[in-house]
């Protein structure tokens, strides 16, 4: 590293903060963080009262670290905007026809559509990118005075030292590698609010430490995860169908592993087409990179690709829990919103909608507590709106789907979750409410059990290595800052991960960043590759030791999608 520019800090303090005061406080610009935003201004416009809000993004710009599918159930934009589509939101597909198939390795069956729930159905729904939508979502929320700073994570939690959230602080920017502080070292800023709201998303790197600090989910189930790969494809003419919503499971993982494919028709000649792997699977060598190229291969696919042309990728975890596993909503200060509390309807694969639902719910709850002068407290009546209001309705009757997959294996717990769907559908109350079990973290069994899996060579056209994908992610990281994957003891991968699950994070990290090389004497060392992470939150959640922390790098870090 380069002394000159280089102030060797020793051990001296950091400057003060400089502190910004808010009435609302809000971490995260996706649909869950930017609805509440538009919702507090509207209100405040609505009661002629003036309410500062901000909104922190850790992506370059709104939008950069967002992946989705995603078809999405317009329900919360409705709430939200309700004159959206004269107004110009970029959802303009609808959907026109939707598969469902089961794949087989050479042969697949399509499954009549009469027998899905009739909540399964995407009439009336909407192919767009989320990305492209929460552009939208900040302009709106910018026009009504809402402040927003992309480019600046919140990375520490600040309270007023006894137990209620006071806001949150941005990172510092200009320190090495080594921890110390360069030249152009800039101390972070501290944001008070009133109120805080976390909409991080799912496995927010805050909301993981408020779920702990305030034991927020000591009386629920613990969260399930997926990761979901995605590719958007500019496809040949004459292979497009524009609103065509396709969903897989089956084919290639086996019965025991939970995932399944989408593929979204929309826009000039393209198409969304992801991967989902449940991450309660059980072989370590399972590679969900691998897996998501060799589905593109199955003949029921393929042919859609030929003459086409891939133009993005990247991955993101998504929260699978569903209704058993949302944590207590509120702390005093402060709020969890959105898919990092876990709002996902995992049979529908649509978490968008209650994102949106649980920002306006929070705003609504914050307005009121702010207009009656009061801050700092617990906005109790958002918790009570998401439990009794729709985002319950949606969730309560697909509660047994993820557990009953989890226990029966693909093909079973797909017909049982339909009649415990078919069921609930008449009342919510006809089936027991099923337990997740463990944690994703404690579902691998050792490597010793398992062969490896020889995965097919990537061909440059239909399937594609990881290199040559992240570099459509636009994934960077500036490379002298701290690592921001941080190990609680640097010692286990090797000592305890290798030996016994083959160390998984060379294989479920979709960016290649965890690698095992040799040193010079020829012994095993973990490499972290940082700065190619895309932030998909997949190691902090899967590591069997639960020794990875993701932690928000220097600000605007990771990747920078364009429409996903
Ligand atoms: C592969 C995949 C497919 C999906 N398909 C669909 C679909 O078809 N339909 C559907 O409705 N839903 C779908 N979902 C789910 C949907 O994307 C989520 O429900 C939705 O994005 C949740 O919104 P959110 O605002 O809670 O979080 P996110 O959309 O994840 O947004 C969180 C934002 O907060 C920012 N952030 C996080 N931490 C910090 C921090 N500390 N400081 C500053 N900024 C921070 C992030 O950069 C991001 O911009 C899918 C998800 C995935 C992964
Ligand atoms: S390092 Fe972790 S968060 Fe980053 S891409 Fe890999 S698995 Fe995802």
């Amino acid at each position: 590293m380069d002394n000159n520019t280089q102030e060797r800090a020793g051990g001296t303090e950091p400057p003060e903060r400089e502190t910004m005061e808010f009435d609302v406080v809000i971490v995260g610009a996706g649909p869950a963080g930017l609805s509440a935003a538009i919702r507090l201004k509207q209100l405040a416009a609505e009661h002629a009262k003036d309410v500062s809000v901000v909104v922190l993004e850790k992506g370059s710009e709104v939008g950069a670290h967002i992946l989705s599918g995603a078809v999405i159930d317009p329900a919360g934009l409705n709430a939200l905007v309700p004159g959206w589509k004269e107004e110009g939101a970029p959802v303009t597909q609808e959907v026109t026809a939707d598969r469902f198939l089961y794949l087989r390795p050479n042969s697949s069956i399509k499954l009549a559509n009469f027998l899905m729930p009739p909540l399964m159905s995407n009439h009336g729904n909407y192919i767009v990118s989320l990305g492209n939508l929460t552009r939208w979502l900040a302009e709106k929320a910018e026009a009504l005075g809402v402040e927003i700073y992309p480019g600046f994570p919140a990375a520490e939690i600040l309270t007023d030292g006894e137990d209620a959230v006071i806001g949150v602080a941005t990172g510092d920017l200009g320190i090495g590698r080594d921890g110390k502080r360069k030249t152009e070292f800039t101390r972070g800023m501290a944001l008070h609010g009133k109120y805080t709201l976390f909409a991080e998303g799912a496995r927010g790197s805050l909301s993981k430490k408020l779920i702990r600090m305030f034991d927020l989910d000591v009386d629920c189930e613990p969260q399930k995860f997926g990761i979901g790969l995605k590719e958007l494809w500019e496809v040949a003419p004459e292979r497009h169908r524009p609103g065509l919503v396709q969903h897989t499971m089956g084919w290639p993982l086996d019965n025991k592993t939970g995932g399944g494919s989408f593929m979204y028709h929309y826009g000039d000649n393209l198409v969304a087409v992801g991967f989902v792997v449940h991450l309660n699977y059980e072989n370590p060598y399972l590679h969900p990179f691998w897996e998501f190229q060799r589905f593109k291969t199955h003949p029921a696919i393929s042919p859609t690709f030929e003459g086409g042309r891939r133009i993005g990728y990247g991955a993101r975890a998504l929260t699978e829990g569903g209704w058993q596993s949302i944590p207590k909503l509120t702390f005093p200060g402060g709020a969890l919103i959105g898919c990092g509390a876990g709002f996902m309807n995992v049979p529908r694969i649509k978490g968008s909608h209650n994102a949106i639902l649980s920002g306006i719910f929070a705003a609504e709850s914050a307005f009121d507590a702010i207009l009656s002068g009061r801050s700092g407290d617990e906005l109790e009546s958002y918790g009570e709106m998401v439990r009794n209001g729709p985002i319950a309705r949606d969730l309560k009757p697909v509660r047994n789907a993820k557990p009953l997959l989890s226990r029966y294996g693909t093909l079973m717990g797909t017909i049982l979750s339909g009649v415990d769907m078919w069921l609930n559908t008449a009342s919510t109350s006809l089936s027991p409410t099923l337990k997740h079990g463990k944690a994703d973290c404690a579902t691998l069994k050792p490597a010793a059990d398992f062969a490896p899996i020889d995965y097919p060579k990537p061909d440059g056209k239909l399937t594609f290595d990881i290199p040559s994908s992240l570099f459509l992610s636009g994934t960077n990281h500036e490379e002298d800052q701290p690592v921001h994957l941080v190990l609680t003891d640097p010692n286990v991968p090797i000592r305890d991960n290798l030996p016994v699950y083959a160390e998984p994070a060379q294989r479920y990290c979709p960016a290649g960043v965890y690698e095992v090389v040799s040193d010079s004497e020829g012994n095993p060392r973990f490499q972290i590759n940082a700065q190619n992470c895309v932030h998909c939150k997949t190691c902090d959640i899967k590591d069997p030791a639960q020794n990875i922390n993701w932690t928000t790098p220097e600000g605007g870090g990771g990747p920078n999608y364009a429409g996903m």
